[in-house]
C-alpha cells in the first residue's frame, strides 16, 4: 500500500523560526553555506518536523545530507571550531559545536547534532539488521517507520522551509493517525510494533486499521520472538521514558502482551495503578531532590518485573542484556522491596539511624518504587525523612582526625565512622567536637 504522491509546497520557514532558537536557525544557516562549497544538499528530518508541525518544541536536529558527509563535517567543524565523531561505514555523524543555546529557558552549553548521508537500506532476511547503501532523500525517507516520521524540510537558502512529504504525513498529523508506508513494514523491523505504540499513546493517536492489522498478523509470524531482545528492551525502555507510560503499557497488554519477556508478566490493573503512583511520586521527587540523575525507567521497569521470582528476574535480565548497574538495582529490589516496606511500615517508632540503615544500601529508583506502592503512611513519612534529612548527613571529621586521636588505620576506621554517622543521625550532633567526643567515647569503649 504505497502512498508515495507528489510533495506539497509547503513551506515551514516560519514555524521552524517561530519554534527553534535564533542560534539554532544561524547554525542552519552555517551549515547550508558549508554544504554549497562542499556540493550537499541538506535537509532536516524525523521527529523534529513531526513535532514543529504539532507546535512541539524539540532540539534533536537531524540532518541528512545528499552528498560527502564527512567532508560537509570536516568542513563545518573546521569553522565552527567543534569536534565530531564519524561512522564512515553507516555515513553518519554526531557534531558537537560550543555553541551556547537558550532552549526552553535552559541554557544549552553544546549544541548537538546528528547527520546522516541519505541511504536506503536493503533487509536481507526479515528481522534481521539492514544493510546500507547510499542514495537519495526520497530513498531514505522510505526507509522510515510512520508517514508522521517520514517528512523532511528543505535548510538550503533557495527554499529554506520547503516541506516535502511524499507519503502524506501531514495529513496523517491532522488525522491523529499511525500510519505504516509498507505492508512489510513490521516484518523489516518488528521493532516498529513498539514505536507505534509509543507515538500512539504520546500523542493521543490512534494507529489506523491497516496498520494494526499488520502489526496483529506480524505477531501471529512470531516476528517479536525472531527480534534480538536487546533491540526489544531498548524499545521497551524508550516507552517507559515516556511522560505516562502506563498508557502505552495497557496498550501493549491488549495489543501485544508481555509473554515476549515472560508468560508470568501481565499489565494488571494493579500495575496500571502502581504506575500511576509512580508517575505522582517521581514528580514529588523531582521537586524535592532537583539534580539528581535518577534513572526513572528503572523504577517502572522494577514495577513491570517486581512479581517474577528471583531466579526468572535474573535470567530475564541476563537473557535482554541489561547492564550490570541496572541487574543490580533491579534485583536488589527483588530481593529487598517487601521486607523493607514490612520493616518501615510498623507503626512502632523507629529511630533515624534505623531508617537510614534500611534505605542506604537501595539505590533511589528502588526507594521510588517502594514508597511508591505502599498506602503507609509511616512509609511515606520516614522515606520522606530519609531522602530529605537523613541521607544528607555527613560527619565533619574523616580518617585524618582519627589518626589525629591516634587510632591505628585499618577496617576499624570505617566501623568507627559509621557508628558516629548514626549517632550523630539520632543525636543531632552540630558540631566538630560532639563527634570527636564520641569517637573517644567509643573507641574507649571497644578496647
Ligand atoms: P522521539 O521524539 O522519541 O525522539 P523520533 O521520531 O525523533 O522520536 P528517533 O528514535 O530519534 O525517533 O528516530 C529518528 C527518526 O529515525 C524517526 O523519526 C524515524 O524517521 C527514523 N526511525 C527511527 N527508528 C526507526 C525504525 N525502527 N524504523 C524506521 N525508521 C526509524
Amino acid at each position: 500500500m504505497k502512498r508515495t504522491t507528489t510533495a506539497k509546497a509547503v513551506n515551514i520557514s516560519a514555524r521552524l523560526k517561530g519554534l527553534l532558537p535564533r542560534e539554532v536557525i544561524r547554525l542552519f544557516k552555517l551549515i547550508d553555506r558549508i554544504a554549497q562549497q562542499n556540493s550537499c544538499a541538506v535537509f532536516l528530518v524525523g521527529g523534529l518536523i513531526r513535532d514543529i508541525l504539532l507546535g512541539v518544541r524539540n532540539l534533536d536536529l537531524d540532518i541528512l545530507v545528499e552528498g560527502d558527509t564527512p567532508r560537509l563535517v570536516k568542513a563545518l567543524v573546521k569553522e565552527a571550531r567543534g569536534s565530531y565523531v564519524l561512522h564512515k561505514r553507516f555515513g553518519t555523524a554526531v557534531v558537537t559545536l560550543p555553541w551556547p543555546v537558550r532552549f526552553k529557558s535552559t541554557r544549552l552549553a553544546n549544541a548537538k547534532i546528528d547527520f546522516a548521508t541519505a541511504r536506503k537500506e536493503i533487509y536481507k532476511s526479515p528481522a534481521a539488521l539492514p544493510e546500507v547503501a547510499f542514495s537519495t532523500v526520497r530513498e531514505d525517507l522510505s526507509r522510515r517507520d510512520f508517514t508522521i516520521n517520514a517528512m523532511a524540510a528543505s535548510l538550503m537558502h533557495k527554499n529554506f522551509g520547503q516541506l516535502i512529504d511524499f507519503f502524506n504525513g501531514r495529513s496523517d498529523l491532522a488525522g491523529k493517525k499511525i500510519r505504516i508506508l509498507h505492508d512489510k513494514s513490521f516484518l523489516d523491523d518488528p521493532t516498529r510494533i513498539f514505536r507505534a505504540v509509543r507515538f500512539e499513546q504520546r500523542f493521543n493517536f490512534k494507529i489506523e486499521p491497516h496498520t494494526e492489522r499488520l502489526i496483529k498478523e506480524a505477531l501471529k509470524g512470531k516476528m517479536i520472538e525472531r527480534t534480538s531482545k536487546a533491540r526489544l528492551k531498548d524499545e521497551l525502555i524508550l516507552i517507559l521514558k515516556e511522560k505516562d507510560p502506563g498508557k502505552a503499557l495497557s496498550r501493549m497488554e491488549n495489543l501485544i502482551d508481555f509473554g515476549f519477556i515472560h508468560p508470568k508478566i501481565h499489565f494488571t490493573k494493579g500495575q496500571e495503578q502502581l504506575f500511576s503512583s509512580i508517575s505522582k511520586t517521581v514528580a514529588w521527587f523531582k521537586s524535592v531532590c532537583e539534580g539528581k540523575t535518577t534513572d526513572i525507567w528503572l523504577v517502572y521497569m522494577m514495577a513491570l518485573l517486581g512479581d517474577l521470582d528471583m531466579s526468572t528476574l535474573e535470567n530475564v535480565c541476563r537473557e535482554f542484556a541489561f547492564t550490570k548497574t541496572e541487574r543490580t538495582r533491579l534485583c536488589s529490589y527483588r530481593k529487598n522491596n517487601l521486607e523493607v516496606a514490612k520493616f518501615l511500615g510498623r507503626s512502632k517508632r523507629l529511630s533515624p539511624s534505623e531508617i537510614f540503615r534500611q534505605l542506604k544500601p537501595l539505590s533511589d529508583e528502588a526507594i521510588l518504587c517502594i514508597v511508591a506502592g505502599s498506602n503507609s503512611k509511616y512509609i511515606k513519612r520516614r522515606i520522606a525523612n530519609f531522602l530529605l534529612k537523613y541521607n544528607k548527613v555527613s560527619l565533619k571529621i574523616s580518617g585524618k582526625d582519627l589518626a589525629g586521636l591516634g587510632l591505628k588505620a585499618g577496617p576499624e576506621f570505617k566501623k568507627i565512622l559509621t557508628a558516629a554517622l548514626y549517632a550523630k543521625l539520632d543525636t543531632g550532633f552540630r558540631h566538630k567536637k560532639q563527634e570527636l567526643d564520641f569517637i573517644k567515647r567509643f573507641s574507649a569503649g571497644h578496647k
